[in-house]
């Protein structure tokens, strides 16, 4: 069988997955006893399955997919690129012109500060190099002691050991033995589920105020960086209070540590602007990205550099001992300009500040009144619904963590759209080029999966 047959034998493939396919993040035991599901193409907002099943993609595939799917534009440029140059290395003082032109279009697009880029293919390779990076910049300004990154709890940074340890997954953790010494973790902004007896701003300076209480117990001596994204998108699109992230910025301009904002699902116009931080008014020194970069077209990751770190950087010999074979790809970097040449041409992130954000925004806040829904909130277009068991009590939670939300998500597949499940809130992030009929559908398709669900769990 080829990737390319146009028949897709569901069993038949289900069968040679179970045997062979070890999946990122499945129940390896009950994935082989249900069977994968084969998604076989896909178009604007829309998949197809194997079936021939026509489904709306809510998470934009995990979190990327900005400019939506089957944009030939973007293999057409991918293809130019590989007939000219399909592969060279930049290590050594080497470039190439898709590096050259993507690393400029970077630094146009980041705050003034932020004016290099160093390359990689994912964003847990993001932060593995801000790990290495935040150690050595001090290293190099004659604080060696300058080590410990604080994260948060419930945070998401990657799956490799640094993006695992900065982040603040507990299970992740145990699996490993993570994380790394020299890593903490703060508390998340999280009102609904862990703040609500407190005014949701009071809770925002409270919960910003343990990163000041952290860096006073450790010793700001002893504090390379904080690592943070604007909203926590895998953690359940974590919106923070209002006042969380002013409370931050003045905590971060009483201390000598360095700010790193997780831009991997909150960059390229997730939030209604370029940057997460942007949107909030923060100025970071190192900011990891991946996913939006190429819309998922192609695996490219990267790190913009401030200026104050790229000094750093440079002083006492100018070599950072490390690089990726594939850092700064010809083939990436092309699919990553094209990418970005879509998103300002159809002035995607505006349309989410100014027009599909609001717009869905709107018609999702009300589905709060559902007697399922304990709270829904959404900003430019990341959205999550708080499942609960009884709306008259809405933060207590389900006995049985997880089991809502599960169901609701594959309720929700069989409604013919894909929303992402952490633990009971559900989850969405849809393309940036949705419309407003495809909003319409969505909101519609959410309300009906909640209705099933409701009716499953009575
Ligand atoms: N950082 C954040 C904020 C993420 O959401 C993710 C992935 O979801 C990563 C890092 C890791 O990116 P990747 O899966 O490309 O390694």
């Amino acid at each position: 069988m080829t990737a390319h047959s146009n028949v897709y034998p569901t069993k038949a493939l289900q069968d040679l997955d179970a045997a062979h396919h070890w999946h990122p993040f499945s129940d390896m035991k009950s994935l082989n006893a249900e069977g994968t599901r084969i998604i076989t193409s896909a178009d604007g907002v829309w998949l197809r399955d194997s079936e021939g099943k026509k489904i709306l993609d809510g998470m934009a595939g995990l979190w990327c997919v900005q400019v939506g799917h089957g944009r030939t534009e973007i293999a057409d440029a991918v293809h130019k690129q590989m007939v000219e140059l399909s592969y060279y290395n930049t290590f050594f003082k080497t470039t190439h012109p898709p590096a050259v032109a993507l690393s400029e279009k970077l630094a146009s697009l980041a705050p003034a500060h932020i004016n290099r880029v160093f390359y990689c293919s994912s964003g847990s390779e993001a932060n593995d190099t801000v790990f290495r990076m935040v150690r050595t910049y001090w290293d190099k300004l004659g604080k060696p002691d300058k080590k410990g990154i604080i994260g948060r709890w419930n945070g998401y940074h990657g799956s490799t050991l640094a993006g695992t340890s900065l982040g603040g997954m507990k299970a992740m953790h145990a699996q490993g033995d993570l994380p790394i010494p020299g890593v903490y973790h703060i508390d998340q902004p999280y009102w609904f589920g862990e703040g609500h007896e407190m005014d949701p701003d009071e809770f925002g300076i409270f919960t910003a105020r343990k990163l000041e209480q952290a860096i006073d117990e450790i010793g700001e001596d002893k504090i390379a960086a904080f690592i943070a994204e604007p909203v926590q998108g895998a953690g359940g699109v974590i919106i923070p209070p209002d006042s969380y992230w002013p409370e931050i910025r003045r905590i971060l301009k009483e201390r000598d540590i360095l700010f790193v904002s997780d831009e991997v699902i909150c960059g390229f116009g997730r939030m209604g602007e370029w940057f997460g931080s942007g949107y909030y008014g923060m100025e970071p020194d190192l900011m990891p990205i991946a996913k939006g970069l190429t819309s998922g077209y192609l695996p490219m990751g990267g790190v913009m550099v401030s200026d104050r770190v790229a000094e750093g950087l440079m002083l006492a010999g100018g070599e950072f001992y490390h690089g990726y074979t594939y850092s700064g790809h010809p083939a990436c970097a092309a699919a990553a300009l094209a990418n970005l040449e879509i998103i300002e041409r159809e002035g995607l992130v505006g349309r989410v500040k100014n027009d599909i954000g609001p717009y869905l925004k709107e018609r999702w806040l009300k589905l709060a009144g559902h007697p399922l829904v304990g709270e829904a909130r959404m900003t430019g277009l990341l959205g999550a619904l708080e499942l609960v068991p009884n709306k008259t009590n809405p933060h207590k939670p389900f006995r049985d963590a997880g089991t809502a939300g599960t169901l609701c998500r594959d309720i929700s597949f069989e409604n013919g759209m894909v929303m992402r499940a952490v633990r009971d809130s559900m989850i969405i992030s849809p393309p940036l080029v949705l419309t407003h009929e495809e909003a319409d559908l969505l909101v519609k398709t959410v309300e009906k999966t909640l209705d099933d669900t409701f009716q499953v769990l009575k």
